[in-house]
């Protein structure tokens, strides 16, 4: 039987709305969220992902401000860009789009941006409360998943669930999220060994390595949950035909556009998971409604003394 799908768009618009609530009752404090997206030089993929992102801003009534620094700004240039966006009192959320150009240090610019204003949940402070179970802003795929797997009743207390990666932005935060709702979490990534078994063992799989369509049905358990956070553009025909072959649809998306999306996991898992997230329409959606919720709480936390909104008593 084919696994039922997990729509990430309609749970993005659920959180949507109830977000537009909370910004009204901002609008009406005179307070209106803003984020910053800082886009050094001009890489077409980072242009595409901060264009939906301020596109986002404008649907939701955010404030949105784009700052285009050229490919060639040295770490301190970028660091004083960074300072000013701190000091602003309209910017609620600073957002770096990785990547950046090879001169400039990442991590020194990363570590510069103010925890309070740090949508992306990717500052060491951050990170420090994920760990010790005191959430502030979390980084945005996983707080995304989370979402998913929870407002699609997905039990979680003492489930198996296996994160497929380890990485900063990805694995690392998706396995401590799991790990606090209970489940019992096991984390792979490339030297992982029997990494297929271990796999199979799973309630719940995420998977985040960025390998196409590596995830096939024997790696999963028959009704698993599988969560795919993989994004892999296919340009090659033949690898289109081979992984797409029963899927008419997909092959002529390729035709036509002479790429296509494919997940970390294979589309054949449909016939063996029992809830799956497609790819496009699952996690991504969900990455872009979560960095909007982490503005309009940054905007709630750092000036929420000045308005009665009740989520500025959360943590
Ligand atoms: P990353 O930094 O490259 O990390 C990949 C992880 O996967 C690493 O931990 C790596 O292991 C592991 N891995 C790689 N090959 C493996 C293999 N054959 N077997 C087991 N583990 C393997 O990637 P990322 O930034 O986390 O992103 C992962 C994927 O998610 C990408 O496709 C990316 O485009 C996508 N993504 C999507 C969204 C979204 O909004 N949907 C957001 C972020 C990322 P090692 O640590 O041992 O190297």
């Amino acid at each position: 039987m084919a696994a039922r799908i997990l729509n990430g768009n309609a749970i993005r618009d659920q959180i949507y709305g109830e977000l537009a609530s909370e910004i009204a009752a901002l609008a009406n404090a005179g307070i209106r969220p803003g984020l910053a997206a800082v886009l050094v030089g001009d890489n077409p993929a980072s242009k595409l992902y901060v264009n939906s992102k301020i596109a986002a801003c404008q649907k939701l009534g955010l404030a949105s401000f784009l700052i285009t620094p050229l490919a060639s700004i040295s770490t301190a240039d970028l660091l004083a860009v960074i300072d000013q966006l701190n000091r602003r009192d309209d910017v609620d959320g600073i957002l770096v789009q990785m990547p950046l150009p090879r001169q400039v240090d990442a991590k020194t610019i990363l570590d510069a941006v103010d925890p309070a204003k740090d949508v992306d949940g990717f500052h060491p402070v951050n990170v420090g409360k994920l760990v010790a179970g005191r959430p502030n802003l979390v980084a945005c795929t996983p707080a995304g998943v989370m979402e998913i797997l929870l407002r699609s009743g997905i039990p979680l207390e003492g489930a198996n669930a296996v994160v497929m990666g380890r990485s900063d932005i990805v694995g690392k935060p998706m396995a401590i999220l799991l790990m606090h709702a209970n489940a019992t979490v096991t984390v792979c990534h490339s030297k992982t060994r029997d990494l297929k078994d271990v796999v199979r063992r799973a309630d719940i799989v995420v998977a985040a390595m960025g390998r196409a369509a590596m995830v096939t049905p024997d790696y999963i358990r028959p009704g698993a949950t599988v969560i795919d956070v993989g994004q892999n553009v296919i340009k090659d025909a033949a690898e289109a035909e081979r992984i797409f072959m029963d899927f008419p649809a997909k092959l002529e998306t390729f035709r036509t556009k002479g790429s296509v999306l494919v997940g970390d996991v294979h589309p054949d898992v449909v016939n063996t998971a029992g809830a799956f997230t497609p790819v496009p329409g699952g996690v991504g959606p969900l990455t872009i409604a979560m960095l909007m919720s982490n503005t309009v709480r940054a905007a709630v936390m750092r000036r929420g003394a000045r308005v009665p909104v009740a989520r500025a008593s959360q943590s």
